[in-house]
């Protein structure tokens, strides 16, 4: 089973102590996310760090690119922001796919993600989901066991399984039903709250010293926002058209090794260990 360090969200600029105060100090700038630090999360969001577009008084407009697992945790996060609903950002959320991509096999939920999970109240709704996966298990073709390990439940040694293992489509559409209620209430109080934009992307991305300009790339149309966020997965595309193509090499380290993942029904010989 592939796994992955939870951990969704980092803001590229080091020199920015939470991603809210990127966000109040860079006004219009363009902003990616990568992977965190857990401290990055040690905040609350504040009024005063989302403030209006000074230009134009408006609340801020956030472009989220992706609506994955990091995409719409980001825009619950930014919406729990403790502003009047009219002051709240106008968040926009572009996914290329037709709906939230629910595919996808175990992930493990560790560290900085399980601050988040618990900062947005989800802590009990995805436990009661998980795989309940106990360890995993070495084994040869006769079934005998040459290594064991069992999930880590204290949060400090990493091993090869964690307490919290989701199904990775499972944890999208709880965050994604997480961001649109968070929306539904922000809108019945008068605010704009989540724009989805659905079978849609980017193709192109320009700054100016003001905002960031945006082309859809099957509408055609250029979009103005505050903001843009990358929350496009590994390969992002927003980051390639942030920083270049050539530079991407640098970032993503291929390690040239492939594996397929599936889902198969449990044998006879299996157990809470996966082998
Ligand atoms: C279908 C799928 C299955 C996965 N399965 C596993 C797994 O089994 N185990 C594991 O450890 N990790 C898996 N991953 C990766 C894992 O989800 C991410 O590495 C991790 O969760 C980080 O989350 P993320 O939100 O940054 O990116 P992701 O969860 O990858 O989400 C990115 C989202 O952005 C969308 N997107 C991509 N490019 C564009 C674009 N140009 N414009 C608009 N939208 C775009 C994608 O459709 C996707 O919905 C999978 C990812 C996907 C997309």
């Amino acid at each position: 089973m592939l796994r992955t360090q939870l951990a969704p969200y980092k803001y590229n600029f080091a020199s920015s102590s939470s991603p809210l105060a990127y966000l109040s100090r860079y006004h219009s700038s363009l902003l990616v996310v990568q992977r965190p630090r857990v401290s990055d999360f040690s905040y609350k969001p504040s009024a005063s760090l989302l403030h209006r577009n000074h230009s134009t008084m408006a609340p801020p407009s956030i472009l989220i690119v992706g609506c994955g697992v990091a995409g719409p945790i980001l825009a619950t996060f930014l919406l729990l922001s403790p502003l009047p609903a009219s002051e709240k950002p106008r968040i926009t959320i572009l996914e290329r796919s037709s709906g939230p991509r629910i595919q996808g096999q175990g992930v493990d939920i560790r560290g900085a993600g399980l601050t988040i999970i618990r900062k947005l109240g989800l802590e009990s709704t995805i436990r009661a989901v998980t795989t309940k996966e106990e360890g995993a298990m070495f084994v040869d073709a006769s079934n005998r066991v040459w290594a064991a390990f069992g999930a880590d439940r204290s949060g400090k040694v990493e091993t090869g399984t964690a307490d919290v293992e989701i199904m990775r489509g499972r944890l999208v559409d709880i965050g994604y039903r997480k961001s649109k209620a968070v929306s539904d209430e922000i809108q019945r109080e008068g605010g704009a709250g989540i724009e989805y934009v659905f079978g849609d992307s980017a193709d192109s991305i320009e700054q100016d010293d003001q905002r960031v300009h945006v082309r859809f790339s099957k509408s055609q149309e250029t979009r103005t926002f505050d903001f843009v966020v990358g929350a496009d997965g590994l390969h992002s595309k927003t980051r390639k058209l942030v920083f270049g193509e050539a530079a991407d090499g640098d970032r993503v380290k291929r390690l040239e090794m492939y594996s397929a993942f599936f889902s198969m029904p449990s044998g006879p010989t299996d157990s809470t260990y996966n082998r």
